[in-house]
C-alpha cells in the first residue's frame, strides 16, 4: 500500500484527506492519505523521517511550505515562488513541486478563461506568489496589487528579473488597473472571517474572469459583486481542488478523476 499525507501545524482541518482517498478510491489505487502535525520547527526532520519510513508523497500546508525547501530539490517552478506544496519522495532527494501554481492555471482553463492579456492578482502573501508566477508563465502581464506595497513590488521585481512583464503596486491601483485586466485574482485572505471584499465593487467590469483563492465561505462578497456586473467567477474550491488533482497526477502518473475528487471536497465545503 502506498501512503501519503500533508504536514502542517494546525492540520486538522484539512480537505486534502478526502480529495486524496476520492482520488485513490475512483481508480481503485491501494493508497492511503493521512494527516501529519510535526512541532513547527520540525520541517526539515518530518521530510527527511517521511523519506526514511518510505511515505510515497506529501503535502505541505501552513507554516512549513518555506521551511521544507531545506530538505528537498524543489523543482523551478518551487525555486521561483519559494513555497514547496508538493513532495514527491520517487527521487533522492526528495523533489519539492508548488502545485499551487497549477492549480490557479487549471481552474482558470476549466472555466474555459484564456491565459492571455493582463492579470492583476491581489496579495502577495505565498498565495499571491503562486498566482503571480502562474499567471506570468501562462504569458499574461502581472499587476500584484498589495496592502504593503513593497511586497507587491519585491514579487513583481523578481518575475521582471525572470523577463517576465510585471509592476508591483498598493491597493489603491486597483480600479485603474482592473480597466484594462482580463483576469482577477483575490490572494487575501479578505473575505474568510468577514463579509468583505479587497475590490471595490464599481471597478469591477463584464469582461473580467475573477478567481477568489478564499474557500471558506466559498462565495465571497468579491464574487457576488463580480457576478453582479456579469463577470465570470471561479470560488477558491476549484484552485484547491486543482492544486489536488495536480498533486495527484505527479504522484501516482495516471489522469486523476477531476469529478470524483471534486464531489468529495464540495461535500465537506
Ligand atoms: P499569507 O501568505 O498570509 O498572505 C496574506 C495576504 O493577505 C497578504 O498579501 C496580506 O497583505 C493580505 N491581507 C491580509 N489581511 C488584509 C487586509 N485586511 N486587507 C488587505 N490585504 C490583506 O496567506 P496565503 O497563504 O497567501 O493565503 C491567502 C488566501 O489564499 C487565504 O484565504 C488562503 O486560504 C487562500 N489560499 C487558497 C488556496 C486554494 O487552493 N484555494 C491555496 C492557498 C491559499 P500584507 O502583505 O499587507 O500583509
Amino acid at each position: 500500500m502506498d501512503v501519503y499525507g500533508v504536514i502542517g501545524h494546525p492540520v486538522g482541518h484539512s480537505l486534502s484527506p478526502p480529495l486524496h482517498e476520492a482520488g485513490f478510491a475512483a481508480l481503485d489505487l491501494d493508497a492511503r492519505y493521512v494527516t501529519f502535525q510535526p512541532a513547527t520547527d520540525a520541517a526539515v526532520a518530518a521530510v527527511e523521517s517521511a523519506a526514511t519510513l518510505g511515505i510515497a508523497g506529501l503535502n505541505v500546508t501552513v507554516p512549513f511550505k518555506q521551511d521544507v525547501l531545506g530538505a528537498v530539490e524543489p523543482t523551478a517552478l518551487a525555486e521561483r515562488i519559494g513555497a514547496v506544496n508538493t513532495i514527491d519522495f520517487a527521487t533522492d532527494p526528495p523533489t519539492g513541486d508548488n502545485t499551487d501554481a497549477a492549480g490557479v492555471k487549471r481552474a482558470l482553463a476549466h472555466h474555459d478563461v484564456p491565459l492571455e492579456g493582463r492579470a492583476v492578482v491581489v496579495g502577495a502573501g505565498g498565495a499571491g506568489r503562486a498566482s503571480a508566477v502562474a499567471l506570468a508563465d501562462a504569458g499574461m502581464a502581472v499587476d500584484v496589487a498589495n496592502r504593503t506595497v513593497e511586497r507587491a513590488q519585491t514579487v513583481a521585481g523578481e518575475l521582471t528579473a525572470a523577463g517576465w512583464t510585471a509592476a508591483g503596486h498598493g491597493l489603491e491601483a486597483i480600479p485603474g488597473l482592473l480597466a484594462e485586466a482580463d483576469v482577477l485574482v483575490n490572494a487575501t485572505t479578505v473575505g474568510m472571517e468577514e463579509d468583505a471584499s479587497p475590490v471595490p465593487a464599481g471597478a469591477l467590469h463584464a469582461d473580467l474572469a475573477v478567481l477568489d483563492a478564499v474557500y471558506r465561505p466559498l462565495e465571497t462578497r468579491l464574487l457576488r459583486d463580480a457576478s453582479a456586473v456579469g463577470a465570470v467567477t471561479i470560488d477558491g474550491g476549484w484552485m484547491l481542488l486543482f492544486q489536488g488533482v495536480a498533486a495527484f497526477e505527479r504522484w501516482t502518473g495516471r489522469d486523476a478523476p477531476v469529478d470524483a475528487m471534486n464531489r468529495a471536497l464540495r461535500e465537506r465545503l
